[in-house]
């Protein structure tokens, strides 16, 4: 059986992955112990499984792979420890992931597409188009890899969806990583931030362990949003916000609502109101992103002042609404979605 033609355990969703070894794998323990290996202590070689016969690991490796995607490039540490991984995948995709210390917390932020279709004109993932949905083991595999990397407690660790792509367009895949990721991690300490796919909305809604919900909402009226999300069109803005109105609210756990401040955009204090109005009747915190520069997007995007970015914040905390903002986490490294990616993509252009 040639590389590519072995299956990847890690791309199985829990009852398939029992099926798959019960064919070669006996008595039935072992299967436990090679569960145990993969979703709880995240290895990439069958050597590593050390409580398992040598027969028995060859026989795997003959048959199966659990192999993850290879970091082939790392940012220097910014100023607040953060760090960004440029992953290659088997087929030469590229994606990226972030790590982010924060004091007694770590969170890491994954990509769940290759690119993304979706289009978002501010961000640089949408500016370079579609790219093909990431299995299970690619998106495990980008965190499993950070996470050993810097022997960062599981108990200490969170996850979002945040980097690359749009998570809920690629569900039955993001699913099968949530239940390997729940071995660790607690749901609550997982969010998944999408650009408002409602069915995919509604479809987390069902799941019987749900993550966080994170949606990036950018402008307080349809307009805009449509001009800078055309994802809109779709799904109107309307239609999104009653989406989150029925959207289960669990003890202690709210939504976020993203919002990419942009200078003289959606950054005055009537936008803040008009969002406050907007989320009215929602339990939801907003984490004001100011906008990051960067050369492939449209040169009117800008970051705002310091001064307006506090004026926003004021008034959207006069209203009753709780914000959070996302200041300057990795800014230095390229950090918003698909920049280092886009930095790479751009070299390789240049170099033809
Ligand atoms: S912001 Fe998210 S959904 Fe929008 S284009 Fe970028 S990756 Fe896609």
């Amino acid at each position: 059986m040639t590389k590519s033609e072995r299956v990847n355990l890690y791309d199985l969703p829990q009852k398939q992955l029992e099926e798959a070894l019960g064919a070669i794998v006996s008595p039935p323990f072992r299967i436990k112990q090679i569960v145990e290996w993969m979703h709880v202590h995240g290895v990439d070689t069958f050597d590593a499984m050390t409580n398992l016969p040598k027969e028995l690991r060859a026989a795997l490796a003959a048959r199966f792979t659990i192999a993850f995607p290879q970091v082939i490039e790392r940012t220097t540490p910014a100023a607040d420890g953060s760090r960004k991984y440029l992953f290659q995948l088997a087929d030469g995709n590229r994606i990226e992931a972030v790590y982010m210390p924060m004091g007694d917390r770590t969170s890491v932020c994954l990509s769940s597409q290759a690119g993304c279709a979706v289009g978002c004109t501010f961000c640089v993932t949408g500016f370079f188009g579609a790219g093909r949905n990431l299995t299970p083991s690619e998106m495990i595999g980008q965190f499993f890899t950070i996470q050993h990397e810097h022997a960062v407690p599981m108990e200490m660790m969170n996850v979002v969806f945040m980097g690359m792509g749009e998570p809920l367009l690629n569900f039955e895949h993001l699913v099968t990583t949530l239940d390997m990721l729940y071995r660790n991690i607690a749901p609550k300490r997982v969010t998944v931030s999408t650009a408002g796919i409602i069915p995919g909305i509604d479809d987390l809604a069902n799941l019987p362990r749900r993550p966080n919900l994170a949606v990036s909402i950018n402008a307080p009226d349809r307009r805009r949003r449509e001009e800078i999300m055309p994802i809109t069109k779709k799904y109107p803005l309307d239609d999104l916000i009653a989406s989150l109105k029925r959207y289960p609210s669990e003890k202690g756990r709210e939504i976020t609502i993203e919002y990419v401040l942009l200078s003289g955009y959606n950054d005055s204090h009537l936008d803040a109101v008009a969002l406050a109005r907007l989320l009215h009747g929602l339990r939801v915190k907003v984490n004001a992103i100011p906008f990051n520069e960067d050369p492939n997007l449209p040169p009117w995007m800008k970051r705002p002042k310091e001064g307006s970015i506090d004026r926003f914040v004021d008034t959207l905390v006069r209203n009753g609404v709780a914000v959070t903002v996302r200041r300057s986490k990795g800014r230095e490294i390229a950090a918003a979605c698909g920049q280092l990616r886009g930095k790479d993509v751009a070299k390789s252009r240049a170099t033809r």
